[in-house]
């Protein structure tokens, strides 16, 4: 199955890379998946773990395989943060598990969208948070209700097969693919070809780590395409048209490193193959020794962007790929989506603001309703935590509206503060966590709406509950990590990150911890001292 005729560089030592024949498991993550393929555990949940419960459920599949199917176990209530790193995972377990349903391209209908809503109300107590990578998660699933659940699921197209683990994750692409008036090119064929040939291929589910996708062919660079471990941006080629421009090796994460160029262009029809061709280098050269090290971001910078599209071009496309240029600066402003915005056949897509991406099965019904009276059955979530309604009539685009604010989804309303906030899912479910995030972000987002009510200016607030960054607080305006101060929460701060036109890492405060009671304080205050300092236009990254 690997590849094996090595031409590319070995690590100075040993590190596990499978195309130099280090096959030997080299830690317990290794181990589990060379015993059995996650993918296997999906035939025992249906045929034992759903009938004798949680407790039948071995460690290997429990902390392990049930990744492979969107399986995470959650947090036991009560548990607070600074137990997070002396209790052991079984101490920290609750019996449920949260469930990430995947959703390419951020795409649903109102069917699948209803039938999310529907689940979260029957299985997982009405929770439902929209990632920012696109996905719904759902929040206490005990076992027995797998199988139903997942039935339900497939049956409207849906599922969660690769939503977690050492998989290719969910493929992030742009909410307005194919309707957008600006795009430069639809990456959706290429998002669909993917999704079908490769997830759930044994081929490349037993990678080093987790593997991020994200396509987009709209100007304005809406899926953090520097954060991811393949992206494809769309771009025009003075000779062969629209197409992708190829960046690898991105991630946060306690390293933090943004994709770098390859200098190559991918014609909509050659993105599989090319994705193919990284996911396959992952799989062979990628660093399976540590997990802190089994990222792609670990190979691309020690070989370097040349070595990379070398080994592609010649170990595994077969051919070479024109050079292409690089992508335009996006436009400046917003690139959420939310609003109200015209498309190119003459209907519109509505955007529309939830606060950190917090909602609930019954909320998720009631937009399904809202959609189909309105005549429109597509739905997109987005990287921001924010949900796009598509094909909206003119004529219904103020019921739409009202339907969503009155829903309490912000829409013309929505403050830059509701839009710019987001936060991961914290100590309330994850076992990782060292503070709380969603309700902190939340009540934060209150407050500076009291208190800056006139403020308008693109401003990202990311709030994360550990080092992790799910919530990429290293590319944020204002990046809050959670961490301990003097035993209570308080968050460490990053300023001045940015994605697009400000693409580049924050700064850490060292030293700084804010506590959580003053989070409202100190942000205020840093965005006050920007609103007085910055000149017209300037953005706060460059400030
Ligand atoms: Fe959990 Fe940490 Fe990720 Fe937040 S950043 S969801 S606390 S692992």
């Amino acid at each position: 199955m690997a590849h094996t005729s090595a031409t590319a560089p070995p690590a100075a030592r040993p590190e596990g890379q499978w195309a130099f024949g280090q096959r030997e498991p080299l830690n317990p993550n290794e181990r589990f998946k060379a015993a059995d393929d996650g993918l296997n555990v999906r035939h025992r949940i249906e045929t034992v773990y759903a009938h004798a419960g949680f407790a039948s459920i071995p460690p290997e599949d429990l902390h392990g395989r049930m990744r492979w199917w969107g399986l995470y176990t959650q947090r036991r209530p009560g548990i607070d943060g600074g137990k997070t790193a002396t209790l052991g995972p079984h101490e920290l377990d609750d019996e449920f598990f949260m469930l990430r349903v995947r959703c390419d391209g951020g795409a649903l209908s109102a069917t699948q969208l209803r039938t999310i809503a529907d689940v979260s109300v029957e299985f997982g107590r009405g929770t439902a948070d929209i990632t920012d990578r696109q996905n719904i998660q759902l929040h206490w699933v005990r076992v027995e209700d797998v199988p139903e659940i997942w039935r339900r699921l497939e049956a409207v197209g849906l599922g969660t097969q690769e939503a977690c683990g050492d998989t290719p994750r969910v493929v992030l692409g742009s909410p307005v693919a194919g309707v957008a008036a600006d795009e430069i090119i639809d990456g959706t064929p290429a998002i669909d070809e993917i999704t079908r040939r490769y997830v759930g291929d044994p081929a490349y589910s037993n990678l080093p780590r987790k593997f991020k996708t994200a396509v987009s062919g709209s100007p304005h660079q809406d899926v953090a395409h520097e954060i991811n471990d393949v992206s494809f941006v769309g771009v025009v080629h003075p000779e062969l048209g629209p197409g992708f421009d190829v960046w690898v090796g991105g991630g946060l994460s306690t390293n933090p490193r943004l994709a770098v160029r390859l200098g190559a262009f991918a014609t909509l029809e050659q993105v599989p193959a090319v994705w193919a061709g990284v996911i396959g280098i992952f799989r062979d050269y990628g660093y399976r020794r540590l997990r802190t090290r089994a990222r792609l971001k670990f190979l691309v910078a020690d070989w370097g962007a040349q070595v990379f599209r070398d080994v592609l071009e010649g170990e595994y496309l077969g051919f070479a790929l024109a050079d292409g240029p690089a992508p335009p600066p996006p436009p400046t402003g917003r690139h959420d989506h939310v609003g109200v915005h015209p498309q190119v056949d003459g209907r519109f897509y509505v955007g529309a603001a939830p606060t950190v991406g917090r909602v609930s099965g019954e909320l998720l019904g009631a937009v399904a309703d809202l959609v189909e009276a309105v005549g429109s059955d597509r739905v997109r979530l987005t990287v921001e935590q924010k949900l796009v309604v598509l094909d909206v009539p003119a004529e219904r685009v103020d019921d739409l509206v009202e339907g969503l604010e009155d829903l309490g989804l912000a829409v013309r309303s929505a403050s830059t503060f509701r839009r710019g906030t987001m936060a991961c899912t914290g100590i309330e479910f994850c076992k990782l966590a060292i503070v709380e995030t969603k309700a902190r972000a939340t009540a934060l987002v209150a407050e500076l709406e009291d208190r800056l009510p006139t403020f308008d200016e693109p401003l990202t607030i990311n709030v994360n509950g550990c080092p992790n960054s799910c919530a990429r607080i290293q590319v944020a305006d204002i990046g809050l990590k959670g961490a301990l101060a003097g035993g209570e929460d308080g968050y460490q701060v990053h300023l001045g990150g940015g994605l697009g036109l400000t693409s580049g890492l924050g700064k850490t405060l060292r030293g700084l911890r804010v506590p959580a009671d003053e989070l409202p304080d100190y942000v205020e205050r840093v965005t006050r001292r920007f609103d007085e300092q910055r000149t017209e236009g300037e953005l706060f990254a460059a400030w």
